[in-house]
């Protein structure tokens, strides 16, 4: 099993690795405690959020920089470009800030990503959309469907051919649907074939160039198969020890 540290060992945006440390918490977290307390999934439930913010308002300030380094190329005088750069990168954190909570958060691949891996520890089967997993709020409109939302497909974990466990996914960037692998190279043995998309119901076509390695899927699948050993484990144990054990009660000092 991977451990928290990890997050450490690979450099990257460390946003990215405070919202990996973030998530790997909550997992293990979620794993070996039966009930977590409430307020210390709120409290990470606010990290991520804020990480999602950090994430926007760098983004401001990036792209504010790279609208200014235009200006000055193409020779036009600034006199001062700090100030120039501040106001163009508070319009976009404005902006940001005016948005909902849903708006902020329930198309955000981060906290997507987070609110999934979760749900995959303790749930059977695909999260239901973010959307309505947040309350609207003044400004959301009960039927805005103006955002195609990934997160509200129904997602399996088992490979549509095989039936079996997702191994190494691949997900289809025209449908989103997801196959093992192995199953779609089968399926598709040349880069130039292309054929309807295997999951059931799906009109798609699919060809080997739509595949796309799923490093989040992955992880959930191996959460699914975890959970699903230890309820098979629990049933076991249940069955094999009816006598339960309660002396506690009967210990006299
Ligand atoms: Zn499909």
């Amino acid at each position: 099993m991977k451990t928290v540290s990890d997050a450490w060992n690979t450099p990257k945006n460390p946003l990215d690795a405070l919202a990996q440390l973030v998530r790997e918490s909550a997992v293990l977290l979620t794993e070996v405690a039966e009930d977590v307390d409430p307020t210390t999934i709120r409290m990470l439930d606010k990290t991520m959020r804020d990480v999602v913010d950090m994430q926007s308002e760098l983004d401001a300030r990036k792209n504010a920089a790279i609208g200014l380094r235009e200006r000055l190329t193409k020779g036009e005088v600034i006199a001062d470009p700090v100030t120039i750069w501040e106001k163009d990168a508070h319009r976009d954190i404005d902006k940001y800030q005016q948005k909902t909570t849903r708006q902020k958060y329930a198309n955000n691949k981060t906290y997507r990503d987070y609110k999934e891996e979760i749900w995959s520890v303790t749930h059977e089967g695909g999260m239901p959309p973010l959307k309505s997993m947040i309350p609207a709020e003044e400004g959301d409109d009960s039927d805005d469907d103006d955002d195609v939302e990934v997160g509200g497909m129904v997602v399996t974990f088992r490979d549509p051919i095989t039936k079996g466990w997702l191994e190494d996914p691949v997900t289809s960037k025209k449908c989103h649907h997801s196959y093992s692998r192995a199953s779609m190279h089968a399926y598709l043995p040349s880069a130039r074939d292309v054929k309807k998309c295997p999951a059931a119901g799906c009109g798609e076509n699919v060809s080997r160039a739509d595949l796309e390695a799923d490093e989040n899927l992955a992880r959930q699948v191996r959460n699914a198969q975890r959970r699903e050993q230890e309820q098979e484990r629990g049933k076991r144990n249940r069955k094999g020890t009816m006598i339960v054990d309660d002396s506690d009660d009967d210990i006299v000092e």
